[in-house]
C-alpha cells in the first residue's frame, strides 16, 4: 500500500528559481512528489491509505540542500598529516558513518564526496542507502588522481603518498588509465582529478586530463577536478571534465569559456571564508588565515564576473576539516554566494538545490519541488528569501524529509563531535633565547608568541593569558560544542 505525506499552506521555494509562492500545499506519494499547489489537499489520497500530515502555515517549504563537496572520510581534521595519516580505516568509516547523520540534520539531503581515503565513500553511500547507516544521499569519488606536481602529493619524495592518503599519484598516462580503472571497478561514481594546490600552474597535460575525463564517461562515470586557477579551468573545459571546483583566479578569456560550455562550478567558499573570518577562535595560524583571506578576495572578483558571464554555481562547502565541521556550515556557502558572486537569494537556494543534482547523478530528477521528483524536503521555520542565514540555523531546520519519508534524529548524537585524533605538536612559536630572556614577559607565553610573529589576541580572555595551553584547549572544547 502506497504511504503518503501532506504537506498544507507552506511558502514554498521550488529551487528552480522561480519566486516564492505561499499558501501552497505538496503531496508526497512514497518517495516522489505527486502534486503540488493551492488546490492540494486531502480529498486526493485514497481513503484507508496511511497519510502523514503536516502543517507548514508559516514556514517554508524547499529542497534539501546538496553539498557537492563534502569530505566524509576527513573526520574534521585539523592537519594533513590526520587526514592522510592518522586514523586507522576501520574507524575512519565509522566516524564518517556517524558524522553523515550531522550533515543529513543540517538539512543537506545530498551530498558529493569529491575525494577521500580507501573507498570508504562508496562504502558509506551503500550503507545510506541500504538503510543502515542515517545520512544523505551520496556520490563518492575514491582517492583523487595527482601527480607530483598536484594538490595531495605533501610529503617528500622520501615518504612518497601513503595508502591512506586521499591522493594517489600517478606521474603517466598509463598509471592514471589503471588507477580510473581500478576506481571504477570498486564503484565510484565519479573520478577527482587533484591539479595545482593553488592554482600556480596547470599540472596534468591537456591529453592526461582528456584521456582520463574520456575513460571515465565511457565507463559512465562522471569527472571533476580541483582546478583554481585559469590554466587548469580552461584545461578542464576542453577535457570535458563535468564540473570544475574552485575557479578562483581566473581572467576573463576563461571565465567566457566556462559559461559558454555549460560546465558548473562549485566554488567552494566556505572553508578560505571560515579560516580567515573566525580562524583565530581556534588557533588557526596567522599566515594560513591571511593567505585564505586573500585568496577570498581574488575568488571573489572572478566570482562577481563568472556570474554576470553567466557561469552556473553549484553548493560545495568542503566540509570535514576542523574549520568545516560536519553539519554546522554547510547553508553557509549560501551567504557567501550572495557575498561574493553577488547572487540573490533565490538564486543562491537554486545553486543549493537543483543545480547540485548533476553532482549526485540525479540530474532533473532532485532538488526541485515539483511533481515526479524525488522527496527530499525541509520545512525551514524562517524565510531564507529574505535572510539566507536561517538555514544556518539547526532549530530552524524544522522537518528534513528524505525519499518522501520524515527523518527521526538522535539530537543528543547530531550534536557531538570527536576529540581530534592525533596532533604532534609542542608549541605554537619557537621558545628563542629572546623569548626567554629578551625583555619579555617569560611568565605571559603570550606576549612571547606575538613577539614570534604568530598572533594570539583573540585566544584568550585576560585571566588566561597566562596559561596559553589553557587557553587553546578551553577554545577547543567549545568549538567542539557549537550549538
Ligand atoms: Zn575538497
Amino acid at each position: 500500500m502506497p504511504s503518503w505525506l501532506l504537506i498544507t499552506n507552506a511558502t514554498i521555494v521550488d529551487g528552480a528559481g522561480n519566486p516564492p509562492v505561499s499558501g501552497a500545499s505538496v503531496l508526497v506519494k512514497d518517495e516522489l512528489i505527486s502534486d503540488v499547489g493551492p488546490h492540494v489537499g486531502r480529498s486526493l489520497v485514497p481513503r484507508g491509505e496511511e497519510l502523514t500530515e503536516i502543517d507548514a502555515t508559516g514556514k517554508t517549504l524547499m529542497p534539501g540542500l546538496i553539498d557537492a563537496h563534502c569530505h566524509m572520510t576527513y573526520g574534521e581534521s585539523r592537519s594533513e598529516e590526520e587526514i592522510d595519516l592518522y586514523t586507522s580505516p576501520e574507524l575512519r568509516t565509522l566516524k564518517a558513518a556517524f558524522n553523515a547523520q550531522k550533515v543529513l540534520r543540517a538539512g543537506v539531503t545530498g551530498i558529493s564526496q569529491p575525494g577521500g581515503s580507501y573507498y570508504i565513500g562508496v562504502g558509506l553511500r551503500e550503507a545510506i542507502k541500504d538503510g543502515i547507516v542515517q545520512g544523505p544521499r551520496m556520490t563518492a569519488a575514491g582517492r583523487y588522481i595527482t601527480t607530483s606536481n598536484g594538490l595531495t602529493d605533501w610529503f617528500p619524495d622520501s615518504v612518497g603518498v601513503p595508502e591512506g592518503s586521499i591522493g594517489v599519484l600517478h606521474n603517466n598516462v598509463d598509471g592514471m588509465i589503471n588507477e580510473v580503472r581500478h576506481q571504477v571497478k570498486n564503484g565510484v561514481d565519479l573520478i577527482k582529478l587533484a591539479d595545482s594546490p593553488f592554482g600556480q600552474y596547470q599540472s596534468f597535460t591537456d591529453d592526461e586530463m582528456k584521456i582520463v575525463a574520456d575513460l571515465a564517461h565511457q565507463l559512465g562515470k562522471k569527472v571533476t577536478i580541483h582546478a583554481r586557477g585559469s590554466a587548469e579551468v580552461d584545461a578542464a573545459v576542453r577535457a570535458g571534465i563535468d564540473w570544475i571546483m574552485h575557479g578562483n583566479i581566473m581572467d576573463d578569456g576563461t571565465i567566457g569559456r566556462l559559461a559558454e560550455s555549460g560546465t558548473p562550478l562549485v566554488p567552494t567558499l566556505l572553508l578560505l571564508s571560515n579560516a580567515g573570518d573566525f580562524g583565530h577562535l581556534v588557533g588557526a595560524p596567522e599566515p594560513l588565515r591571511e593567505g585564505m583571506k586573500r585568496m577570498l578576495d581574488r575568488t571573489g572578483d572572478a566570482m562577481t564576473r563568472a556570474r554576470q558571464a553567466g557561469v552556473k554555481f553549484a553548493l560545495g562547502t568542503d566540509s570535514g576539516f576542523s574549520l568545516t565541521p560536519y553539519g554546522v556550515w554547510h547553508a553557509r556557502e549560501l551567504e557567501l554566494l550572495m557575498d561574493y558572486a553577488g547572487l540573490t537569494s533565490v538564486e543562491a537556494i537554486q545553486a543549493g538545490t537543483s543545480n547540485g543534482a548533476l553532482m549526485l547523478g540525479l540530474d532533473g530528477k532532485v532538488g526541485v519541488v515539483a511533481p515526479g521528483m524525488i522527496a527530499d524536503l525541509i520545512i525551514v521555520n524562517g524565510d531564507p528569501v529574505k535572510d539566507i542565514r536561517v538555514l544556518q540555523r539547526r532549530e530552524c531546520i524544522e522537518t528534513v524529509i528524505q525519499g518522501g519519508a520524515v527523518v527521526v534524529f538522535d539530537e543528543e548524537k547530531v550534536a557531538r563531535s570527536w576529540p581530534h585524533e592525533r596532533g604532534i605538536g609542542y608549541s605554537v612559536g619557537d621558545l628563542t633565547y629572546d623569548v626567554v630572556y629578551g625583555g619579555l614577559d617569560p611568565a605571559d607565553p603570550v606576549s612571547a608568541a606575538e613577539s614570534d610573529g604568530v598572533q594570539v589576541h583573540d585566544l584568550r580572555t585576560s585571566e588566561e593569558a597566562n596559561d596559553l595551553v589553557s587557553a587553546l584547549s578551553h577554545r577547543e572544547t567549545g568549538a567542539r560544542h557549537i550549538d
